[in-house]
């Protein structure tokens, strides 16, 4: 099914009420997953800010005055002690995130040693690195690396109203780069950008509508950061933050939703609400890239409390 043929759908599901939909999230979500198990993913910034792009949420472009600090490629040992704590922490996935259009010829060797140096420790290796050229991608994965995140972020009509220094069709066109290669696919978005029920429908249409799945769908909650353009966006109903997580829950069977950015504001009894509605991953560490995240020691005291194991 097209992605603009199943918007319809989603936005049906969007609509159920709010009993029904969290009994069909959780209908699915137990057909598929262990309903006790959680994963977490721990994510490091690996070269931050500076960034050419005006990703209009995005606290790290060069265009918007936010106090991000510029900082270069970060060296091998800092990133090998910082996947070894998250491993000691409990974490199965190590993401590396760098804040550029895409990788340079002259920065990929070094971020290929940090690739296979975190897959050499037994975690599962994800980056984010941006736009990829041919030949990119299957050098990653010569690597070691598991899985590429790049996000589609919102509605292919709204695409252009977020970002105008590439289009939909850049990121769909890495994503095929990406799957070609033989990586897992990591795609979500981010919802709370002052977008209305049918553009979230149709970015979890347009999630659903990849081919295969994506294997994970991180769903962001716009953590608002001064200085960005999209700062002062009248906030997301909680609400509806989980009505969102429940319909990509309801569409990606398979696919591990990530609980993203914007946990570390969001309650736990809404956490346990979206994880009710099908969520079963976490960001999980201190930083994500350069906002912050939910205290460790917290999340360990929330997932006891609600009786979740890890994976
Ligand atoms: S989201 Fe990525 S590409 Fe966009 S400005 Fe931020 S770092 Fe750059």
């Amino acid at each position: 099914m097209s992605a603009t043929a199943c918007v319809d759908a989603v936005a049906a599901i969007l609509d159920l009420p709010f009993d029904e939909l969290l009994f069909r999230a959780q209908t699915v979500h137990r057909e598929h997953h262990d309903p006790t198990v959680m994963q977490l993913s721990t994510l490091l910034s690996i070269k931050t800010g500076g960034c050419p792009e005006d990703c209009r949420y995005c606290p790290q472009s060069s265009r918007y005055q936010t106090g991000v600090e510029d900082e270069p490629l970060v060296p091998l040992e800092t990133v090998v002690a910082a996947a070894r704590q998250a491993q000691a922490n409990g974490a199965s996935r190590f993401c590396m995130g760098a804040a550029w259009r895409g990788p340079q010829p002259q920065d990929l060797p070094r971020v290929l040693d940090m690739i296979a140096a975190v897959h050499n420790l037994g975690l599962e290796t994800c980056c984010s690195l941006g736009l990829l050229q041919d030949g990119q991608a299957q050098q990653l994965r010569a690597a070691g690396l598991d899985y590429y995140n790049h996000n589609l972020d919102t509605a292919a009509e709204r695409y252009g109203e977020i970002v105008a220094t590439h289009d939909y069709q850049d990121r769909l066109d890495t994503l095929a780069r990406v799957r070609r290669a033989g990586l897992r696919v990591c795609c979500g978005g981010i919802v709370g950008m002052g977008e209305n029920r049918r553009v979230r429908a149709g970015l979890i249409a347009q999630l659903a509508s990849l081919d295969p799945q994506p294997d994970s769908v991180p769903i962001n909650y716009l953590v608002q950061v001064p200085g960005t353009p999209l700062s002062g966006t009248e906030p997301l109903d909680w609400l509806e933050f989980v009505r969102t997580i429940a319909a990509a829950r309801i569409t990606m069977p398979k696919s591990m939703v990530r609980l993203s950015a914007g946990r570390q504001r969001m309650p736990d009894e809404v956490q346990a609400l979206c994880f009710l509605a099908g969520a079963n991953s976490i960001f999980y560490g201190e930083k994500l890239l350069t906002t912050g995240n939910a205290d460790v020691e917290h999340d360990k005291a929330l997932l006891a409390r609600l009786g979740l194991r890890t994976a």
